[in-house]
């Protein structure tokens, strides 16, 4: 996941598992002369969350020494997340949010020059998302998501999952035991209903049958290649607004604005 010259941007939401990883990479950045690390921070606009989450997120970057940067969706794309969850609701805030993000994420590691983009997920989050793409009979992203994504075009950075293997209880152990404070209030709106009953499902199995989710994510790392072999590349082209890459004459992010609101800072 890691060469010796690597800029990083760190996705760092103010959470368990990102201020771990930011953590845990700055340990091995600092070996690594030539390496750099940058947190980038995304404020979402969501009223009486988001505030103390970037709190921490800065707090922790002043203790480690950490370049940060800071985003919002305001400043990107000219609403917060509350106004654009309370015009429209085609979709749910999560899917909102997830592909702002990620655009967010992606602006931000720009600026910085960053080559490669880390993100916090962990074993957990990993195998939920196996499963939800599974219940959504979606077998392409089951073999487009892993823990390396690469664009061979090099027209996105190189997204990686350093925590893909841990458990989430042990990430969130390491954090109390490194004393990183932590935002513990989730999100007010918190994951999918789909996302939530294969979550509490997977802790019940994971429960009565341990290493059930290690099996799970290792059976698809297994498996990919073939699935790969079935999935039909996309081609890429410029969307007609903001000139990134995408499938169809317009991106995910344009499209949402498009129905959201019309901005034209992108
Ligand atoms: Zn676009």
């Amino acid at each position: 996941m890691l060469r010796f010259d690597d800029h990083i941007a760190v996705a760092v939401s103010g959470g368990k598992d990102s201020l771990t990883l930011l953590r845990v990479l700055r340990k091995i950045e600092k070996r690594f002369p030539r390496a750099t690390l940058t947190a980038v921070t995304v404020d979402e606009g969501i009223d009486g969350y988001r505030a103390e989450a970037v709190r921490l997120a800065r707090e922790s970057c002043r203790e480690l020494g950490v370049n940060h940067l800071i985003v919002s969706f305001r400043e990107l794309f000219g609403q917060t997340l509350d106004e654009i969850v309370s015009l429209k609701k085609e979709l749910s805030p999560c899917s909102y949010c997830g592909v702002l993000r990620r655009r967010a994420i992606h602006i931000a590691a720009k600026e910085a020059k960053a080559n490669k983009i880390a993100t916090a997920h962990n074993l957990d989050d990993e195998v939920q998302t196996i499963l939800l793409n599974i219940f959504h009979g979606d077998a392409n992203r089951i073999a487009r998501v892993e823990p390396v994504l690469v664009d061979p075009a090099g027209r996105f950075l190189q997204r990686i999952k350093p925590l893909c293997e841990i458990p989430e209880k042990e990430v969130a152990l390491y954090a109390y035991l490194s004393r990183t404070e932590f935002q513990t209030c989730p999100c007010p709106y918190l994951g999918t209903a789909l996302r939530n009953d294969i979550r509490e499902m997977l802790n019940r199995f994971e429960e009565r049958h341990p290493g059930t989710k290690f099996t799970i994510f290792r059976s698809v790392e297994r498996l990919r290649d073939s699935l790969k072999a079935f999935v039909t590349p996309v081609e890429l082209r410029d969307c007609l607004r903001c000139g990134e890459p995408t499938t169809g004459p317009l991106c995910e992010v344009c499209k949402m604005l498009g129905r959201v609101v019309d901005c034209p800072r992108i």
